[in-house]
């Protein structure tokens, strides 16, 4: 992999750096990264998908944001959705509810806007903790065309600043369940106050444990200022502008990206935090981006040396029982390729096909010049097709939605949610291990069922 403006010298002792902990990203030249990336096989598919719709990133948001409330506007499936992916959880206080959209609103015999005003002036006054709202559409607000931006706004100037109101559309049209966050994500950029200096932003819902071990290694390589979107306080937002460098935790946040850029800041190229590759050359974009390379060549080694060599040898044994495994994954999460390319060059796992919902080719420009030649990709989902494909082939382990992973295990396949994959504390050196677990594991019950 190049990193751009980097000489050649440099990236050698990028490479010995590393030394003997495992593999280093090759050194691809830019140009013939974008040729790895353009001539890979792509499937492209327009069919049936089997995919959740973005209110599931509710389940995630509103453990991150914590004086937040998201307030679906929508049906009771819509309900029971958000409900079932949080699992059964009873809470004093909740910070998630829905709206229900009845029969009479459906059929015009009330007015939506009135009701939903009720609703929220009545939240609102019970729960003063709440200082953001989110409102959250739904495929049944869509369908009756109820302006949620409009009454944003119309509520703001009643609650503010008290309480920041916001909106975002969390419908099953055309989405994917990761869409949400990006949804939630891109409606706070507005929002985000301004500044002229400096500063480093990292991009995604983390666990906060994740964060704080990321907050100590930028610390510890001397980066900063370092603020994190979202914030774990509405009232904390992470300030943006021209010289804020971005580095993006997640694959699936196209639409917050393109929303900060127009705000001036700039996308740092790298991989994602996943696996001790990942993470080193993640942190190696915001080193070099710093210019702290120039000014103390060795720190970078010092600093991050150790823990990537603590995280390969955790993976050790993984890599035991994965090595040459032939892995499957459906389009779901959009955190396929990343996990793809972490799986095979760190695990030796074979890769049989690696669909994504979407391939945002921009995000993904490293990942994809990563994966090994030949990988097939395929974009979109046209699941009966796929499946055929999937009997077919007879991986050692699918990846999948919810929806397709009973039928594949009641059929003999071994599968893995997911949906785990987001719900999880994945990122950053500590959890390469846990990561690898969770391929690992569906094997060990499969071998064991078998005996
Ligand atoms: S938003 Fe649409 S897809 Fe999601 S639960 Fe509600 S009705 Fe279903």
């Amino acid at each position: 992999m190049s990193t751009p403006g980097r000489p050649k010298s440099e990236f050698r002792s990028a490479q010995h750096e590393a030394g003997p902990v495992g593999p280093v990203i090759p050194l691809v030249p830019e140009s013939q990264a974008a040729v790895a990336t353009a001539e890979r096989p792509v499937i492209k598919q327009r069919g049936q998908r089997e995919v959740f719709c973005g209110l599931t990133g509710i389940v995630w948001l509103h453990r991150k944001i914590q004086d937040a409330f998201f307030l679906v506007v929508g049906s009771r499936t819509c309900a029971h959705l958000i409900q079932s992916a949080a699992g059964v959880m009873i809470f004093a206080e909740p910070r998630f509810a829905t709206a229900i959209i009845d029969e009479r609103d459906l059929a015009g015999l009330a007015d939506a806007n009135e009701e939903l005003d009720r609703v929220v002036t009545r939240l609102l006054e019970r729960r003063p903790d709440i200082r953001m709202l989110f409102l959250v559409g739904s495929c049944p607000s869509e369908v009756i065309k109820l302006d949620l931006s409009r009454a944003a706004a119309r509520l703001s100037t009643r609650f503010s600043p008290a309480v920041r109101i916001l909106n975002y559309s969390g419908s099953g049209i055309e989405t994917t369940f990761t869409q949400g966050e990006d949804a939630c994500l891109a409606s706070l950029v507005p929002q985000l106050p301004a500044t002229p200096e400096q500063n480093l932003l990292v991009v995604g819902a983390m666990a906060d444990v994740v964060e704080d071990q990321f907050r100590r290694l930028f610390d510890e390589l001397g980066i900063g200022p370092v603020h994190f979107l979202p914030p774990r306080q509405s009232t904390d937002l992470p300030p943006v502008g021209p010289h804020t460098q971005l580095l993006m935790a997640q694959p699936f946040l196209g639409d917050t990206l393109r929303a900060l850029e127009a705000r001036g800041a700039t996308r740092l190229v790298a991989p994602f935090p996943f696996g001790a590759e990942g993470t080193t050359e993640w942190l190696r974009a915001a080193w070099l981006a710093w210019g702290r390379d120039r000014s103390e060549p060795t720190r970078f080694a010092n600093v991050v040396g150790p823990k990537r060599e603590r995280a390969a040898r955790s993976l050790a044994r993984h890599r035991l029982e994965l090595q040459g495994k032939r892995v499957f994954f459906f389009p779901d999460s959009q955190l396929e390729v990343p996990l793809a390319r972490f799986l095979a060059r760190e695990l030796g796992m074979q890769l049989v096909e690696v669909g994504s919902p979407y391939l945002h080719r921009v995000m993904l420009d490293r990942e994809l010049a990563l994966l090994p030649e030949g990988t097939q990709l395929s974009e979109g989902q046209d699941v009966e097709r796929q499946l055929d494909r999937c009997r077919a082939a007879r991986p050692d382990i699918v990846v999948c939605g919810l929806g397709l992973a009973n039928p594949l295990e009641a059929e003999g396949l071994t599968t893995k949610w997911s949906i785990e994959l987001v719900f999880s504390p994945v990122h950053g050196f500590e959890q390469a291990a846990d990561l690898a677990a969770l391929f690992t594991r569906p094997l060990d019950r499969r071998a064991r069922l078998v005996a």
